[in-house]
């Protein structure tokens, strides 16, 4: 049974952000969506000056709370211009899309701000870490930003840390930890303020085959456990093919989207996953 992450209770800014969001509500919010990703004939074109790039053409997608879904696709065919978009990070040209029921171009941007801090967490293939922070403050700095207390945010950060296991390693630099500490450290900032969707462009791409796989059952661990939608943009198929859902990109457009729910032999090796942190610890008990 998935169990809920509470909500974040913001001082200021977070105060403020659900006033508005109250206001909003009156116009756009639609309740049967909660917890919902929609994107209904989303189009992006980039104008460069000279040359206009039409990167999606037409996208629907309809991602369920607690779903993880896998994007693939050539180089280039739109998937991290997709990412961009659901997440409310990069505007649309045309289209619709709803985020737990919010028709997120019709909040301003402040509001949008506001809600992505809330709402998602975000993960990258490098990690984007700050090397002059601890791992600690790193996860600690956008509860900060938020307007989360300094006591508070330190707490908060904490429990992140020990949902990815790295405790021990909370005072240590980026600098000091291996390619799959930081990836953990970035998921933990990405947990930190309770989102209910994480977005995840390449997140193994910079890891060897083993690390690679103990970030994929550390996140769908979480999945398990929290009921965390997870959104993972990919090149490897043995990465995709543990989401629940695979969704083929090409040329701007969805090709194919099917269900591996029925195929997915990850949760059994789920159950005994220890989050010590270890490679020897969490290496997957199939293999
Ligand atoms: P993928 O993540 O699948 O490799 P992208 O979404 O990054 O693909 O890119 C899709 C297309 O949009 C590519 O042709 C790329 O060159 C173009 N593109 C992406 N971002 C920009 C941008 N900021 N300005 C102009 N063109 C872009
Ligand atoms: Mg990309």
């Amino acid at each position: 049974m998935a169990k809920a992450i509470p909500p974040v209770t913001h001082r200021g800014e977070g105060k403020f952000w659900f006033m508005k969001m109250k206001q909003v509500s009156l116009l756009t919010r639609d309740d049967t969506d909660k917890g919902q990703v929609e994107a209904v004939q989303v189009c992006k074109t980039y104008d460069t000056g000279s040359a206009s790039v039409q990167a999606l053409k037409g996208v629907s997608l309809r991602i369920q709370p607690g779903e993880v879904v896998a994007i693939m696709g050539p180089s280039g065919c739109g998937k991290t211009t997709l990412l961009n978009c659901l997440s409310g990070l990069d505007s649309v040209s045309s289209g619709t899309i709803k985020i737990a029921g919010w028709d997120i171009r019709a909040l301003s941007d402040r509001e949008l701000t506001a809600f992505r801090a809330r709402e998602m967490g975000f993960v990258f293939q490098t990690y984007n870490l700050l090397p002059v922070l601890t791992g600690l403050e790193n996860v600690e700095l956008p509860l900060l930003v938020s307007g989360v207390s300094p006591k508070e945010a330190r707490a908060r950060a904490r429990a992140s840390i020990e949902l990815v296991g790295l405790l021990d390693w909370a005072r240590h630099r980026p600098a000091e930890m291996s390619g799959g500490q930081r990836q953990r450290f970035a998921i933990a900032r990405a947990l930190a303020t309770r989102p209910s969707i994480v977005w995840a462009d390449e997140p193994t791409g910079a890891l060897d085959s083993a690390t690679s796989q103990e970030i994929i059952d550390l996140m769908l661990l979480l999945n398990h456990e929290h009921g965390l939608t997870f959104v993972w943009v990919t090149h490897a198929m043995e990465v995709a093919q543990q989401a629940h859902r695979l969704v083929t990109m090409r040329d701007g457009r969805i090709e194919a989207d099917r269900s591996l729910q029925a195929e997915s032999s990850a949760l059994p090796a789920l159950e005994t996953l220890p989050l010590s942190g270890t490679k020897q610890e969490s290496r997957r008990n199939d293999e």
